[in-house]
């Protein structure tokens, strides 16, 4: 899945609670403004939104900082295929991968613990 796709994707299924939400917010306030479904409604408006919020900054975040960029921006850290901190200069890069279904490694400094750059999992 490219990265428009996933942003897609992430919109419109989030998209779809807050529409349950925004309506269960209406309706309470419609039917005088019953608390339950007024807190109901809102909980399914905003954790939507901050889900979806997060994980678009986070995509936009993968998408811009990759190997290539890191090469673009710091030309100096990057010799044949070795690839050091633009922080500290130290050359000793480990992978970790990212949690949460996020499918992506990040490259970070084992000295400063800078984030380098990131790039997808192999699957
Ligand atoms: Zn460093």
């Amino acid at each position: 899945m490219n990265y428009a796709t996933s942003k897609i994707f992430i919109i419109v299924f989030c998209s779809i609670f807050m529409l349950i939400g925004g309506g269960a917010i209406f309706s309470a306030l419609l039917a005088g403004g019953n608390l339950f479904f007024l807190v109901w409604g809102a909980m399914f408006f905003f954790i939507p939104l901050t889900i979806m919020r997060g994980r678009l900054k986070q995509l936009s975040t993968f998408e811009k900082m990759t190997y290539d960029w890191y090469k673009s921006e710091h030309p100096d850290h990057i010799q044949g295929n070795k690839v050091s901190c633009f922080s500290c200069g130290n050359a000793r890069i480990n992978v970790r991968a990212l949690m949460n279904r996020t499918f992506h490694r990040e490259h970070f400094c084992t000295q400063c613990g800078k984030t380098l750059y990131y790039s997808p999992e192999q699957s």
